[in-house]
């Protein structure tokens, strides 16, 4: 569905009347298109004194390509980057403000009280003003639980606040996000800046990604940016439509081949869709009793499968006092039981490959919870639990799996909302619209790639920073 007023507030008197009424004041998102490098400007680094991550950060700028810049914090940059055969040279803030910056990243690792941690202060109050439109601010901190004394474990959760408030003053489609490496995960960092800097990240914003070392972080290999998933096999349920079809699609452009399941029902379109996109397709419905040794047998004449997104979803929306007991079965059968039946069947049959993802589209509702969705939310929820339960498991073997929460998404099911409360879903976010299927869709695809090793049971939100259970 469209959003008009995001195509209004955007024409010349659309955007003269909502800035002198005080409306908000959306852009349209700059999405990721083909061959587009991860940062198409330059990209100022910054630093707390004692910065640990910077030789990592040469390491991944040279990967990415990245054209830098070095705030006077970090003066070490310059040299470190030119040996690296980066080129780079110290950033002016008086002309600074002119000049535009893509993206931001400040190493916080070291942020102490003793320090000075006005540093963090000094270098955003400095460059957001030069922040181009859809830019990006990446900060980069340790896991407060990994950190040596109180002291610095309080400085690295303030970072989390800090991030947060950002990510709601930026704008004009901007995006701040906080990034905890675990002591030993540094490999892992450039795959997870490919993602937060590029186009691909559009609608997360206002999140805290943990990457963790050992088995998962190993994972990162460096790849095609372009085919990221080149020979991959991934499932991908509820394929046939809305960010189903987006996951296949984008799965798909990523070089992976896709077994796209819907129920018997979209057969049709669950055909079209596979010959679009090479993949195989599966009309089962996920609720019957032998889906899940259907779907094993499908796995087994691949040989097995190097990922499975749950996606399939339903909602069926009533007070708790007017539900139906079929609506909360419903709901729980395909939202919740499906997942895990499915996964038990792949699990206990070996064919899940060794290094592989899966990725769960669990929902803002399950964390935050929503009026009229006890059924939902209560499966949405669960989904949490599990991805959280089983991770240790998955990663001790070096796979992993991963959720993705999505907030007010433009599909079918958001289309079916009343209209006073779809436009409060829009825009009740820092990016002051609702995300598109695409924007699930690289979530998911980045979760299932070499890019997010050393992530692991983490719950991703994909919602523009909502407010709702920020
Ligand atoms: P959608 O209704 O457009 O698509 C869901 C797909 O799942 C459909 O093709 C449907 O046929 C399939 N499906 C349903 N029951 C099935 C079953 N028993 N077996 C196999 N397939 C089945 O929904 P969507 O908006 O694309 O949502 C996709 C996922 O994202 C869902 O899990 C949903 O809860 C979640 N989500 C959506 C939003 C949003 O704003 N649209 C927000 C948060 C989370």
């Amino acid at each position: 569905m469209s959003d008009r007023y995001l195509s209004w507030v955007n024409s010349k008197w659309g955007a003269l009347v909502a800035g002198r009424a005080g409306l908000p004041q959306p852009v349209p998102l700059d999405r990721h298109t083909r061959h587009r490098p991860a940062a198409d400007g330059e990209v100022l680094m910054g630093g707390a004194p004692g910065a640990e991550l910077l030789p990592t950060l040469i390491k991944a700028a040279v990967g990415l390509n990245l054209s830098t810049l070095a705030h006077r914090d970090v003066p070490q940059w310059t040299a470190m980057a030119s040996a690296a055969g980066l080129m780079s040279g110290p950033w002016q803030v008086a002309g600074g403000r002119g000049a535009r910056l893509k993206a931001l990243i400040f190493d916080a690792t070291a942020l102490s009280l003793t320090d000075d941690s006005t540093s963090v202060f000094r270098f955003l109050n400095e460059s957001v003003p030069a922040l181009v439109a859809c830019g990006r601010v990446v900060l980069l901190g340790r896991p407060p639980e990994t950190c040596s004394t109180p002291e610095r474990a309080a400085m690295q959760r303030s970072l989390e606040g800090l991030m947060r408030s950002l990510g709601r003053e930026l704008r004009r489609g901007a995006t701040a996000q906080l990034v905890q490496i675990s002591p030993g995960a540094e490999t892992a960092l450039q795959g997870v800046l490919a993602f937060l800097l590029s186009p691909r990240s559009a609608y997360v914003s206002g999140q805290v990604l943990q990457v963790v070392g050992g088995p998962v972080a190993a994972l990162h290999a460096p790849t095609d940016p372009e085919q990221p998933l080149a020979g991959r096999t991934l499932l991908v349920t509820g394929a046939a439509q809305g960010i189903g079809e987006a996951i296949v699609r984008t799965l798909a452009r990523d070089g992976a081949r896709v077994v796209a399941l819907d129920t018997p029902r979209q057969a049709s379109a669950l055909q079209s869709l596979a010959s679009q996109t090479a993949a195989r397709a599966l009309a089962i419905d996920l609720t019957a009793a032998d889906a899940p040794d259907r779907i094993a047998e499908a796995a087994r004449d691949d040989g097995g499968w190097d990922g499975v997104v749950h996606n399939a979803g339903i909602t069926r929306d009533r007070s708790i006092a007017r539900m139906s007991v079929e609506a909360w079965q419903t709901v729980l059968a395909v939202n919740l039981s499906a997942p895990l039946r499915v996964h038990q069947a792949l699990f206990s049959q070996g064919l899940l490959k060794p290094a592989a993802r899966i990725v769960v589209v669990s929902s803002i509702s399950g964390i935050a919870g929503n009026r009229g969705q006890t059924n939902y939310a209560f499966s949405k929820a669960g989904l949490i639990g599990w991805v959280q339960s089983i991770a240790p498991v998955l990663a001790a073997q070096g796979r992993a799996i991963n959720a993705v929460a999505p907030g007010f998404i433009e599909s079918a099911m958001t289309a079916a909302m009343p209209f006073a409360v779809r436009e409060a879903g829009r825009r009740l976010n820092a990016l002051k619209q609702g995300g598109q299927p695409v924007d699930v869709a690289e979530a998911v695809a980045f979760l299932a790639s070499p890019d997010a090793a050393g992530i692991n049971g983490q719950v991703l939100r994909v919602c523009g920073q909502s407010i709702l259970g920020a």
